[in-house]
């Protein structure tokens, strides 16, 4: 997958759900980071549409921030960081260290006035550790969170642009069997 391709279409989803909110997503890339990588997009997609969610739904004004930048690469891996940063309600400090753990909703008037089920985030801790990475989080209550996390992934040799690709594609013919019952999608 081509990491800012993907980081572009997370944030035109998440810009979708912010028309009622008086929010602006912005998305900021290392240029260090345009390179293809061996990932999962829907793990990749998982992480950060459920850490761009929290930070929607727990923001009611300001800016919503999605940072990436590289670590430290080699030749077949990169350590990258990302950071998802609000400037919503915040987290109480004491309430900090639960919130990844399953079931945990951070304050107890949180369930009743945003619904959830305290597991996202505990998800999210997962994925990231099955990339070899670590998050964290810092908050202030009433100015905003910032969750960072780490990923090592491996970096994909065979670095076309998606234009080659694109090419390729609609030069190869393909047949493919499609069976279908309902009429009106058998013509679409
Ligand atoms: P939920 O489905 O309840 O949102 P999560 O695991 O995603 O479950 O989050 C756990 C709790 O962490 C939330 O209920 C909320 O109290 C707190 N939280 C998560 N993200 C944010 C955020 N961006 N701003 C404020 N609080 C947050």
């Amino acid at each position: 997958m081509d990491l800012s391709d993907t980081l572009k279409a997370i944030v035109d989803i998440a810009r979708l759900k912010t028309s009622e909110k008086d929010i602006d997503i912005v998305l900021k890339l290392d240029e260090a980071i345009r390179f293809k990588v061996m990932a999962d997009t829907t793990v990749i997609n998982q992480i950060f549409l459920n850490l761009i969610n929290n930070a929607i739904k727990f923001t009611e004004h300001g800016h919503i921030e999605i940072s990436g930048a590289l670590l430290e690469k080699t030749e077949d891996i990169a350590h990258l960081v990302f950071a998802v940063k609000d400037t919503g309600i915040g987290i109480p400090s004491k309430k900090l260290d639960a919130i990844f753990q399953q079931f945990n909703q951070g304050d107890s008037q949180t369930k009743l006035k945003y619904g959830g089920t305290g597991l996202g985030l505990a998800i999210v801790k997962r994925l990231v550790g099955g990339y070899h990475g670590e998050i964290d989080v810092e908050s202030t209550v009433g100015h905003g969170s910032i969750f960072q996390f780490t990923l090592k992934l491996s970096i994909c040799k065979n670095s076309k642009s998606s234009k080659d690709d694109y090419k390729i594609r609609t030069h190869t013919s393909c047949h493919a069997l499609i069976v279908e019952d309902n009429p009106i999608n058998q013509q679409y």
